[in-house]
């Protein structure tokens, strides 16, 4: 039997850092970064006798997340102690939620082949994130850095819906924008903002029943997510067609080798001892208090897709590439409040700029000009200023060594060649020296002008306006 028997079955638990100022209980600053254990106080670092205080904004943030994903608000709700015992977890339980989440029965909708398709969401809850075990840099011992012990995440569970690691991709690519529009995480993955659990099992076609399901925790890359789960889907069904069974467990993906490894002991299910803090009172939310962050909300992608492609007559699959992330998106409209050109601006942003992203794995949020300065570039174009071919070449210094477009072309010379006389002097030296090439455009063949060109643009490095240089061949050809 082949992979074609099966169905792949695939739920993701996914944990955003909120962009709180201060931690979940204390006041201490969230920032990423800091040297090891400055951002601490006595209620992160766990010493006896400490209460800790919920920070109001943490509910807020969760609460628009999920208003912004459709689920139900709950009125009612409360935190509980997840105890277990771990080193980076200094109190020896984690306050999270555990039967009454913040957030219940929402949806997050994807675009696939056959249409749009609702993955559900489980639930939205509140907790605070561990602290960080340093291993690499010491030899023999670990280090423990409390910095990030009581960042505020929220979890979000969703149910066993996505099918495939494309529907995977795309599920957690359109939560962390909804994320990111909502500015409750800045989703930055590579610092551990937005990490996702994986849970993957497979199943013949036409069951009912669930597979057994195995875990691979903290993925923080789309490329990672993507290559484990379809090897997990390979080693589950040789597991299966080899007459084996699927043991429930903990995986670790390794990127390096391309494989999972079992992470812990094969035990049974963890009891974490779940029990309502005694020192935290119940969040109890009123109908006027989500009604305000109702109207608080922005403007979510997919109305601004629609607004793209009603406004700016982008297309479907460009409007999809720009609104996927609300940094490119605000990039676009602010670009075109500026420099008046849409397709234009639209162009940089699908074309070279997520070459670029995509070549040095940088995300959107890390593009190191803003919108005034990719105007600039555009708007230098359309004066003639620079050729496009060397608009190019600005952008990557505007991405390699941030600064204004005017002063990269300044530096380096690289004004476009507009002046006549010099057009001139550039298409006399390059006909001179090509007398074959004159010959066969004489001769009919068209495509010796191309040549010619090309040798005046090498002979300017790629600064003459090239219209004007074809003009000029044109006249002195006829000659
Ligand atoms: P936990 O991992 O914390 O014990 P849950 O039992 O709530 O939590 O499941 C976590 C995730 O696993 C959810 O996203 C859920 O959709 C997914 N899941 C549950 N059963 C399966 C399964 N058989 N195959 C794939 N995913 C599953
Ligand atoms: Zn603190
Ligand atoms: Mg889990």
């Amino acid at each position: 039997m082949s992979r074609d028997n099966y169905e792949v079955i695939i739920g993701l638990e996914v944990h955003a850092e909120l962009s709180t100022k201060t931690k979940i209980f204390c006041s201490c600053p969230t920032e990423f970064g800091a040297a090891p254990n400055t951002h601490v106080c006595p209620i992160c670092m766990a010493m006896p006798g400490t209460l800790p205080v919920l920070n109001e904004k943490v509910v807020e943030y969760a609460v628009k997340a999920g208003l912004a994903t459709n689920c139900e608000i709950s009125r009612d709700s409360k935190n509980d102690r997840k105890n277990y015992f771990y080193p980076d977890l200094p109190k020896a339980y984690q306050i999270s939620q555990f039967d009454k989440p913040l957030c219940e029965h929402g949806y997050v909708e994807i675009d696939t082949e056959e249409g749009k398709k609702k993955i559900r969401l489980t639930r939205i809850h509140i907790e605070e994130d561990a602290g960080k075990l340093n291993h690499d840099d010491f030899g023999g011992g670990s280090l423990v850095d409390l910095n990030r012990a009581g960042v505020p995440l929220i979890e979000i569970v969703s149910e066993p819906d996505i099918r495939s690691s494309e529907e995977a991709e795309k599920y957690l690519r359109k939560l962390k924008s909804i994320l990111e529009y909502i500015e409750v995480s800045d989703c930055k993955m590579q610092e551990g903002s937005l990490r996702a659990d994986v849970n993957v099992s497979v199943r013949k076609k036409g069951d009912t029943k669930l597979g057994t399901r195995t875990e691979m925790k903290n993925m923080n890359s789309f490329k990672s997510i993507t290559r484990a789960i379809e090897y997990e889907v390979d080693r589950q069904i040789d597991v299966l067609e080899d007459g084996g069974i699927i043991e429930q467990e903990t995986l670790r993906w390794d990127d390096v080798s391309g494989k999972t490894f079992p992470m812990r002991d094969k035990e049974d299910a963890q009891d974490y001892r779940y029990f309502p803090d005694p020192d935290l009172v119940a969040i109890k939310l009123s109908e006027e208090y989500i009604e305000n962050i109702k109207k608080s909300l922005p403007e979510l992608p997919e109305s601004r897709k629609q607004r793209y492609l009603e406004e700016y007559k982008l297309s479907e699959k460009d409007a999809n590439i720009i609104t996927s992330s609300k940094y490119l998106s605000d990039l676009f409209e602010g670009a075109i409040k500026i420099c008046n050109n849409p397709k234009a601006v639209n162009n940089w942003i699908i074309s070279d700029i997520s070459r670029i992203l995509n070549e040095t794995e940088m995300e959107p949020i890390e593009i190191p000009f803003d919108s005034k300065q990719l105007a600039k570039l555009v708007m230098l174009i359309d004066k003639g200023t620079i050729s496009s071919s060397i608009a190019k070449k600005v952008l990557v210094e505007m991405f390699e060594h941030p600064r204004d477009p005017e002063d990269i072309i300044d530096e380096k010379g690289w004004v476009q060649i507009s002046d006549e006389g010099a057009i001139k002097d550039v298409v006399l030296k390059v006909l001179e020296a090509n007398p074959q090439s004159v010959a066969d455009y004489k001769g009919g063949k068209d495509k010796a002008l191309g040549y010619l060109v090309g040798q005046a643009m090498k002979e300017t490095r790629g600064k003459a306006n090239p219209q004007m240089l074809n003009k000029m061949f044109l006249e002195e050809l006829k000659k």
